[in-house]
């Protein structure tokens, strides 16, 4: 792992070891300045599993969100859940990061929503062209595709991982299962 993430290095640990479901969720965050609520718990609980504390993630979300609402609006309406994520608030339990099982199976992602699993949730035809522009080559691209299309959506994202890391295909023995596996995957790869 990095051990200690703060919240400035997100930008650049989004670009290079973040699955496409956190990649896509840390980008429309920073478009849109928010996430709904599945996006926020999906994406709030990966970077707590990454090493994100909880006065960092309060940083990240605060200095984002302000850029449309006040910071009175942000601690009444979004503190408490962040908090309520690393066990601060209710039953203090101490939530961890879903699995690509339960990003996979529930709470599939309505129009605006911007959680879920990309292999899973995206049009097939809208996500081969999402990954030729981010220059997918072709010879993995159309084994994702091929994936996607047989369901397996972990295999795919494998695929993915070495595409971008510029491994052989099926380098990877093991299929990914978590979010943060492949995170812990990439930079072990890439360090
Ligand atoms: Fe994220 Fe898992 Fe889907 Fe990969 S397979 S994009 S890690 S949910």
């Amino acid at each position: 792992t990095v051990g200690q993430v703060t919240a400035d290095m997100i930008d650049m640990l989004s670009k290079k070891s973040f699955p496409l479901c956190m990649s896509h969720l840390h980008s429309s965050m920073r478009q849109n300045h928010h996430l709904r609520h599945g996006g926020r718990q999906q994406y709030g609980l990966f970077l707590k599993g990454i090493g994100l504390s909880l006065d960092e993630a309060m940083k990240f979300w605060r200095s984002e969100f302000t850029k449309l609402i006040d910071v009175d609006k942000f601690d009444k309406q979004y503190s408490y859940n962040i908090r309520h994520n690393y066990g601060k608030e209710g039953k203090r339990a101490d939530y961890t990061p879903y699995s690509c099982m339960k990003i996979i199976m529930s709470n599939a992602p309505g129009p605006g929503d911007s959680h879920g699993c990309p292999f899973k949730h995206t049009d097939v035809d809208l996500l081969r062209q999402k990954l030729k522009n981010m220059t997918i080559g072709d010879v993995y691209l159309d084994k994702i595709i091929s994936e996607v299309k047989a369901g397996r959506y972990n295999v795919a994202c494998t695929r993915y991982f070495e595409s971008v890391h510029k491994l052989p295909l099926e380098y990877q023995a093991q299929t990914f299962s978590h979010p943060n596996q492949y995170f812990e995957e990439s930079q072990r790869t890439l360090n």
